[in-house]
């Protein structure tokens, strides 16, 4: 099976500039990337998922090269459904590493067909997440040019700035 497309995981809680940067790489690469949002009832999330999903639509509503989906369960199964094999993660720091080897291990012996790409961003990102984003606004610190203008009005409906 070719890689036409790649399925980009994660929370999105909020949508980064990070995130973005690892979008447009892997656009380079693949004909088509899926954001897909997860959906854990497990985790407290700042977004809810229409949140979520509305900021990615909006963010990426002209480019029909990348589509907006969510999922629940194992992402494997989602993969298997979509008839998707490849996976791309952001790799930032050793601290990414870890966690990220053993997800991608673990997807694979879920799954032998699911490979996973690594792409590393921007050095202006490579300290960028949305946990630091999300206390920075909580204090009322600026970081505009590290979130798109939705989420960043959004950011200060949600902390009263
Ligand atoms: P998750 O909860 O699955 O880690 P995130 O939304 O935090 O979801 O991240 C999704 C993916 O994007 C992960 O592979 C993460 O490493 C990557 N990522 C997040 N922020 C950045 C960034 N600033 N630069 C590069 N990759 C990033």
């Amino acid at each position: 099976m070719t890689n036409k497309n790649a399925v980009y995981p994660g929370s999105y809680d909020p949508l980064t500039n990070g995130h973005i940067d690892i979008i447009e790489r892997g656009l380079r690469i693949f004909e088509k990337i899926t954001v897909a949002v997860l959906k854990n009832p497990q985790k407290k999330y700042l977004f809810d998922l229409d949140e979520r999903l509305e900021i990615l639509n909006h963010t990426f509503k002209d480019n029909p090269r990348i589509e907006v989906d969510c999922f629940e369960g194992l992402l494997v199964d989602y993969l298997n459904k979509r008839e998707i094999t490849t996976v791309v993660r952001g790799l930032r720091a050793i601290s990414d590493f870890e966690v990220e080897f053993q997800m991608a291990l673990m997807n694979r012996r879920l799954s032998p067909d699911v490979e996973t790409i690594f792409l590393v961003p921007s050095v202006n990102y490579s300290f960028l997440s949305s946990r630091l984003v999300k206390e920075i606004y909580q204090l009322g610190g600026e970081i505009r040019p590290m979130v798109p203008e939705l989420v960043d009005r959004k950011l200060k409906e949600k902390y009263r700035l």
